[in-house]
């Protein structure tokens, strides 16, 4: 079971340097994982039995950032790549089930592989020695197809509530199922969930909305833990929802908290301290999610919704509405909207072919009349009614305030 992992080139070196200085190293975690599943990983964890002061001696301060070095890592920067060394370390009590209270370094990988969460992760390798794999988990990953806990599930999951939604996670990302024992175990222990940090959860909850078809993933004991708007009944729709779209989080956040309204919607992001870029695009289609067709033409409709909301709100909010409703009309829509950016066409006043200048110049009156002026522009350019011409805007918007001064006289 000897296979060969194609390193990096970065990391071999970080493998070589270390190796030469008399230390054990070994890639870890998820670039073994994604190298024995055929996928290339995005980036290379090395443990080592260095110490991180050793390990900066080894490459030298100049080339290693000390982004840890209580939890003994040291981010070493070797051809152009940032590599990740960690001494080989286990963790001490969990007194508040989210922190170790200490980490202590070991001599040997075993110890450190033990600590890791599901055996897909508690592998190592180097190219001396091999596959480096004493839970099982390339048999878990290739053969058996199942994320399992390194050690006794339970007690996994209380030292850190987190591995709970990790173990969704990595089910549906790697599209495996779960240990029968440690997914028991999962659901007895969903209350330690409350006591990890939102950010935490986030990033995990992010990376599980990421996986390809995740809903089968996503029990709703789990879910409501994290994510108590959650309405019950409309559950299994959102679900289907949620793997008929593609694997965009915020839009896949959003089908799940349509059912809740805007206001579940706005506390959900805010529990999770999602970003406000995050919050608000939530939100927003959230409270647009029932967005219905009209019998117009999809690129009318596409026009509209380009005038008031950014491109990619409009491109999530028509695939959510298609996810909802299966009804292909809403991709028409989208189709057009893609089309109209495609020909850039004026679908904002930035975009009109005249601007407040124009405007001053025709003896408009500096104050709010020139934005209404331009909207009221945008908006037949927008239904179609006028080109977005400069010559024939200047006209229109000419006899229009005529019209507007004769009507205060
Ligand atoms: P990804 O490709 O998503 O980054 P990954 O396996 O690298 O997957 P990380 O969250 O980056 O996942 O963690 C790196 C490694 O650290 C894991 O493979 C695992 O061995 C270990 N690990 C991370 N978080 C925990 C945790 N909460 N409990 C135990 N081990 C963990
Ligand atoms: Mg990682």
């Amino acid at each position: 079971m000897n296979e060969k992992i194609n390193l990096d080139p970065g990391a071999a070196q970080v493998l070589d340097g270390l190796h030469r200085a008399g230390y054990k190293a070994y890639l870890v975690g998820g670039c073994v994982r994604d190298s024995l599943a055929g996928r290339a990983p995005h980036d290379w964890d090395i443990c080592t039995s260095a110490r991180p002061e050793q390990t900066m001696a080894v490459f030298g301060e100049k080339h290693c950032i000390p982004t840890g070095l209580q939890h003994g890592t040291v981010t070493v920067r070797q051809g152009g790549g940032f590599y990740e060394v960690t001494t080989f370390r286990v963790e001490g009590g969990y007194a508040d089930g989210r922190h170790p209270d200490r980490v202590e370094f070991v001599a040997d990988v075993e110890a450190d592989l033990a600590r890791r969460d599901f055996t897909i992760n508690a592998m190592a390798y180097n190219e001396a020695e091999g596959l480096i794999d004493p839970f099982g988990g390339r048999e878990d990953l290739l053969v058996r197809r199942v994320v399992r806990a390194v050690g006794e599930p339970a007690r996994r999951f209380e030292e850190d509530g987190l591995r709970i939604l990790r173990l969704y996670r990595f089910g549906a990302k790697e599209e495996l199922a779960l240990d029968p024992a440690t997914a028991a175990a999962a659901l007895q222990e969903r209350e330690r969930l409350g006591c990890v940090s939102a950010e935490r959860i986030w990033q995990e909850l992010y990376k599980l909305l990421s996986a390809r078809r995740p809903g089968r993933w996503m029990p709703p004991e789990i879910l409501r833990q994290i994510l108590p708007e959650l309405d019950g009944g409309a559950y299994p729709a959102c679900i289907r929802a949620v793997d008929a779209l593609p694997p965009d989080p915020l839009v896949r956040l959003a089908a799940l908290l349509a059912p809740a309204g805007p206001a579940g919607a706005v506390s959900a992001a805010a529990r999770l301290r999602c970003s406000r870029a995050e919050a608000g695009e939530v939100c927003t289609l959230a409270a647009e999610s029932s967005l219905a067709l009209t019998g117009d033409p999809p690129r009318l409709q596409a026009r509209r919704l380009l005038a008031r909301l950014a491109p990619d709100t409009v491109r999530r909010l028509l695939a959510l509405r298609r996810a909802q409703t299966g009804d292909e009309g809403f991709a028409a829509v989208a189709a057009a909207a893609n089309q109209l950016q495609a020909e850039h066409a004026c679908c904002r006043v930035s975009q009109l072919a005249v601007n407040g200048r124009d405007l001053l110049a025709l003896g408009v009156r500096p104050g709010p009349a020139v934005g209404r002026l331009l909207s009221a522009a945008l908006e037949q350019v927008v239904e179609e009614k006028l080109p977005n011409d400069r010559a024939a805007l200047l006209g229109w918007l000419q006899t229009r305030q005529t019209t507007c001064e004769q009507e205060k006289l």
